[in-house]
C-alpha cells in the first residue's frame, strides 16, 4: 500500500507506511491528507474531515478534541474527537495518537461485517457446473463403450484415438460458456439502459428467479419530494399551503410555531437556494417549511451559529444540532416523534415552559397518529438547554411537522406486475407505521404490517412472514432477520438499500440492490446491482430482463446441446456398427463453435415476449434441463442423427469423403431448422418467425460459411470436396423440414401435456 503516514517517534517526524503504524503512534494530518488508522485526537485546529465512507454523511464533520459526553451514544458519527482510517481531511490540521489500525479500525469492522456473510453461488452457476460433470462423466462412459467396440474389432490404436478424440470433441459442448457469457453481457447492456447497473454478472440470472421484492419506502416507492402540509403546535394543528420547494406561499405564526420552524431549519443540513435543494430531502422540506413564515436558514445562522452536531441516523432515529443563542447555548433536536417525545419531560405552551403531562403525550401521539395514517411522514421537534455535548433526557417538546411524500406514480403499475408475475413485494422503512401503511396502501401493497420492535419480540417471525407486508421503524438490523426467515422459506429475495448499516443486508440478500443516487459506497459496494434512478419501478424492468435472459438462455443451451448431442450418437451409432466415422474432429469443433456459435449467440437476443411476466417465478431448484427438454434432445438429436446417417449410407458409395462432406452439410442445414425450432417451447416455427432478425442473419451467414468451407480452398482443412454437388445441397435443404415437422408433432404434445398439467 502506498499510502504514509507522517509520524513522531522521539520527537521526531518521520513518513512511516500505514500498514507499519502501531497504536500508541502520534500522527500528524492536515487539509487533504488521507487518514491511516483510527486515531484519538490530541490537538487540533480547524479540523474538518469527510467520513461518508463510513456514515454516509455527505458533509465534512468538525472534529474537536473534547471529551464525549455521556448522553452521546458510540456510532461513529459521535465520535468527534476520532478520526478514522480511510476518511479524508477536509481542512485544518490535527495531531493524534493512533488507537487502532488495519482490520481492527471502523473501516475494518464494516469490511469484516460484508465479509462475513457468505456469498453463495448463483442458480445458473450452480446448475451449469453440475452439469458439466455430468457431460464429463457421460462422455467417459460413451468413449469407454466405444473404445472397447473398436478395439474388438481390432482396429488400429491411431483409429481408436481419432475418434476417441472426435467424440470428445463431439460431446462437450465447446460453445455453451463463451454463448452464456455474452447473452449475459448483452443483457446487462439492455439493463442500464432501463436504469439497473449490474455489478456481478450472475445476478442477471438469479434476478429472473425472484420471489420477494424487499424495498425501502422513501425514495424507492416514493418521489423524495417532500412538502411539509401540517404543523401541530400549540395544541393547534395548522394547515401548509403549496407543493414543492417554491416558497411563495406565506404561513402566519405566533411565537410557539416559529420556534418550531426555526428548529427545523438550524438543525438541518440542507440547503435551499432558489427553488433547488441540496442535501437530504426531508430536511428540505423544513427549510421550505420556515422559508415561508420568513425564516431563513441562513439568516438564522448569524445570531444562532451551530457549534457542534449529533448527525441523523437510521437506527437512532434522531438528530441534534447545539448553538450559540444570545441566550447562551441550547440544544435543538428533531427526529421520530416517539423518539423525541420519549426525551422530553417539558412542553412549550403559549410561550411558557410546561411540565409534559401524561395526557399531552397522549394528545401528542394521538395527533402523530392522525398525521401517519393519512400518509405523511411525520418529525418531532424540540429544544433544550446545552450543558454537555447533548442534554438528551430533559428536552423541552415544541411540535410536529407531517410531510407528504407522494408515491411515484410508475410504482402502483410496477406492483400490479409483480403480482402478475408471482413476485410478493414488501416495504421495509423507518418510517411510522401507519404512514408506511398508508403509502403501501396506496401503491398497492397487501399485506400484515409490522414494526421493528414487534418482530424483535416473535419467537418465530418465519411463522408469519408469509402474511406480512410492510416493516415500519425497523433498523437495519432488522433487515438481515426478514431476509434470514424468507430465504428459510426458500424464497429468492431482492432487497434495496442505501445506507452503510445495509451493507450486510445488501450482501444477505439473493440481489442486494443499492440506491444510485442517496446511497453511499459502502451500500454499493455490497451491492449486486445499483439502481441509477432509485426507481423501485426499474428493479421490476430488471427482473424482467433477467427472466428474458434466463428464457433465451433456455433456448441456445437446448440448442447448442442437440446439436451435440446429434454429433455424438453420429459418430456412437456409425463407429459401434463398423462404420468409419463420417464426422471429422475439425469439422465437429466447426460446428460447434462457428455454424451453431452464431445462431445461438441470436437466440440470446429473442425479444421477450408478452407474457413473460405473467407466470410464476422459475423455481431455483428447476435445473435449465428439465424433463421437457430431455425429451425434446432426445427426439430432435435422433431425427438430425437419423437425417444425417441416411445422407452418409446413401453417398457412401461415391466415396468416403464426399460422404463425409455430405453428413457435414446435412448436420451444419439441419442445425439452420433446428435454430428455428429453438426459438420457442412451445410454439411452432409459424409464430414470431421473423421477430428476430439477428437469428436470420446469424443463419444466413452459417449456410455462407458452410459454402466457403466446401467451394474454397478451406475444403482441404475439413476433409470436404469441392466437387460437392447443389443438387445435393437442394435436397438436404427440403430433408431439413423434417426437423421442423418433427418439432411442430412435439410441440403440439408439449401444449396438450402442459395444458392437462395444469
Ligand atoms: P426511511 O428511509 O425508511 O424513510 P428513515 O430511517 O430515514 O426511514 O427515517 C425514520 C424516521 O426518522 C422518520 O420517520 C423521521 O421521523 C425521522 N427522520 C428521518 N430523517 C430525519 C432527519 N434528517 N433528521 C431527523 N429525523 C429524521
Ligand atoms: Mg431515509
Amino acid at each position: 500500500m502506498g499510502l504514509e503516514a507522517e509520524v513522531l517517534r522521539n520527537g521526531e517526524h518521520r513518513k512511516v507506511s500505514a500498514k507499519n503504524l502501531v497504536p500508541g503512534d502520534v500522527i500528524l494530518v492536515q487539509t487533504g491528507d488521507k487518514v491511516s488508522a483510527d486515531c484519538r485526537l490530541l490537538e487540533e485546529s480547524n479540523l474538518e474531515t469527510l467520513e461518508s465512507s463510513l456514515t454516509g454523511e455527505s458533509t465534512p464533520v468538525r472534529k474537536d478534541t473534547k471529551e464525549i459526553g455521556i448522553f452521546t451514544g458510540v456510532t461513529v458519527g459521535d465520535q468527534h474527537n476520532m478520526i478514522f482510517a480511510g476518511t479524508t481531511v477536509t481542512k485544518g490540521r490535527g495531531k493524534a495518537v493512533v488507537v487502532r489500525t488495519g482490520m481492527h479500525a471502523q473501516v475494518g469492522k464494516i469490511a469484516k461485517l460484508i465479509g462475513d456473510t457468505e456469498d453463495d453461488l448463483t442458480p445458473l452457476q450452480k446448475k451449469i457446473a453440475t452439469f458439466s460433470k455430468q457431460i464429463g462423466i457421460l462422455t467417459i462412459i460413451i468413449a469407454a463403450i466405444v473404445f472397447l467396440a473398436t478395439a474388438l474389432r481390432g482396429e488400429g490404436l491411431l483409429e481408436t484415438f481419432k475418434i476417441s478424440v472426435s467424440l470428445a470433441v463431439a460431446a462437450i459442448p465447446e460453445g455453451l460458456p463463451v454463448v452464456v457469457a455474452m447473452a449475459l453481457a448483452l443483457g446487462i447492456q439492455r439493463m442500464i439502459k432501463r436504469n439497473a447497473l449490474i455489478r456481478k454478472l450472475p445476478s442477471v440470472e438469479t434476478l429472473g428467479s425472484t420471489t420477494v421484492i424487499a424495498t425501502d419506502k422513501t425514495g424507492t416507492l416514493t418521489l423524495d419530494k417532500m412538502t411539509v402540509k401540517q404543523l401541530y403546535v400549540n395544541q393547534k394543528i395548522f394547515d401548509v399551503a403549496g407543493y414543492g420547494y417554491s416558497v411563495n406561499e406565506k404561513l402566519v405564526l405566533e411565537e410557539n410555531g416559529k420556534l418550531l420552524l426555526r428548529i427545523g431549519a438550524l438543525c438541518n443540513n440542507s440547503m435551499l437556494e432558489k427553488g433547488k435543494v441540496f442535501g437530504d430531502p426531508t430536511e428540505a422540506a423544513l427549510l421550505v417549511s420556515a422559508e415561508k413564515a420568513g425564516l431563513v436558514k441562513r439568516k438564522l445562522e448569524k445570531t444562532y451559529r451551530r457549534i457542534d452536531e449529533v448527525p441523523f441516523d437510521s437506527k437512532t432515529k434522531r438528530m441534534s444540532t447545539i448553538h450559540d443563542s444570545p441566550n447562551g447555548k441550547v440544544t435543538y433536536m428533531k427526529g421520530a416523534p416517539d423518539i423525541v417525545l420519549g426525551l422530553c419531560n417539558r412542553i412549550f405552551l403559549n410561550g411558557k415552559i410546561k411540565k409534559l403531562t401524561g395526557a399531552q403525550r397522549k394528545k401528542i401521539e394521538g395527533v402523530n397518529e392522525k398525521f401517519a395514517s393519512q400518509a405523511l411522514r411525520v418529525l418531532g421537534f424540540a429544544y433544550g438547554p446545552a450543558k454537555g455535548r447533548e442534554n438528551a433526557s430533559k428536552m423541552i417538546f415544541v411540535g410536529l411537522q407531517a410531510m407528504l411524500d407522494p408515491p411515484r406514480p410508475e410504482a402502483k403499475p410496477a406492483i400490479e406486475k409483480c403480482r402478475k408475475a408471482g413476485i410478493r413485494v414488501v416495504m421495509i422503512t423507518g418510517d411510522h407505521k401507519l404512514t408506511a401503511v398508508a403509502i403501501a396502501r396506496k401503491v398497492g401493497i397487501k399485506g400484515a404490517a409490522v414494526t421493528g420492535d414487534e418482530l424483535d419480540r416473535m419467537e418465530n417471525p418465519g411463522a408469519r412472514i408469509e402474511e406480512i407486508g410492510v416493516y415500519a421503524r425497523v433498523s437495519p438490523e432488522h433487515k438481515i432477520k426478514i431476509i434470514t426467515a424468507l430465504q428459510k422459506k426458500g424464497h429468492v429475495v431482492a432487497m434495496t438499500g442505501d445506507g452503510v448499516n445495509d451493507a450486510p443486508a445488501l450482501k444477505k440478500a439473493d440481489i442486494g440492490i443499492a440506491m444510485g443516487i442517496t446511497g453511499t459506497d459502502v451500500a454499493k459496494e455490497a451491492s449486486k446491482m445499483i439502481l441509477t434512478d432509485d426507481n423501485f419501478a426499474s428493479i421490476v424492468n430488471a427482473v424482467e430482463e433477467g427472466r428474458s435472459i434466463f428464457k433465451n438462455i433456455k433456448k441456445f443451451v437446448y440448442f447448442l446441446l442437440s446439436s451435440n448431442l446429434a454429433e455424438v450418437l453420429i459418430i456412437f451409432c456409425a463407429t459401434v456398427v463398423g462404420l468409419k466415422s463420417p464426422l471429422t474432429a475439425i469439422q465437429i469443433l466447426w460446428v460447434n463453435l462457428v455454424t451453431d456459435g452464431l445462431p445461438a449467440v441470436a437466440l440470446g437476443m429473442e425479444p421477450a415476449g408478452k407474457d413473460i411476466m405473467n407466470v410464476k417465478p422459475r423455481k431455483t431448484s428447476e435445473g435449465i434441463i428439465n424433463k421437457l427438454m430431455i425429451i425434446r434432445l432426445l427426439l430432435m438429436g435422433a431425427t438430425i442423427t437419423v437425417g444425417t446417417l441416411a445422407m452418409y449410407l446413401w453417398k457412401l458409395p461415391q466415396g468416403h469423403i464426399y460422404a463425409s462432406t455430405m453428413a457435414f452439410a446435412t448436420l451444419v442445414i439441419f442445425e439452420m431448422f433446428n435454430a428455428i425450432a429453438a426459438k420457442s417451447e412451445n410454439k411452432t416455427f409459424f409464430s414470431g418467425f421473423f421477430d428476430n432478425k439477428w437469428l436470420l442473419w446469424a443463419i444466413a451467414s452459417s449456410l455462407a460459411l458452410l459454402g466457403v468451407v466446401i467451394y474454397t480452398p478451406l475444403s482441404k482443412y475439413f476433409h470436404v470436396t469441392s466437387e460437392f454437388a447443389f443438387t445435393d445441397l437442394a435436397i438436404i435443404f427440403v430433408a431439413g423440414f423434417s426437423v421442423l415437422i418433427v418439432d411442430s408433432v412435439y410441440k403440439l404434445w408439449v401444449r396438450k401435456v402442459v395444458a392437462k398439467s395444469t
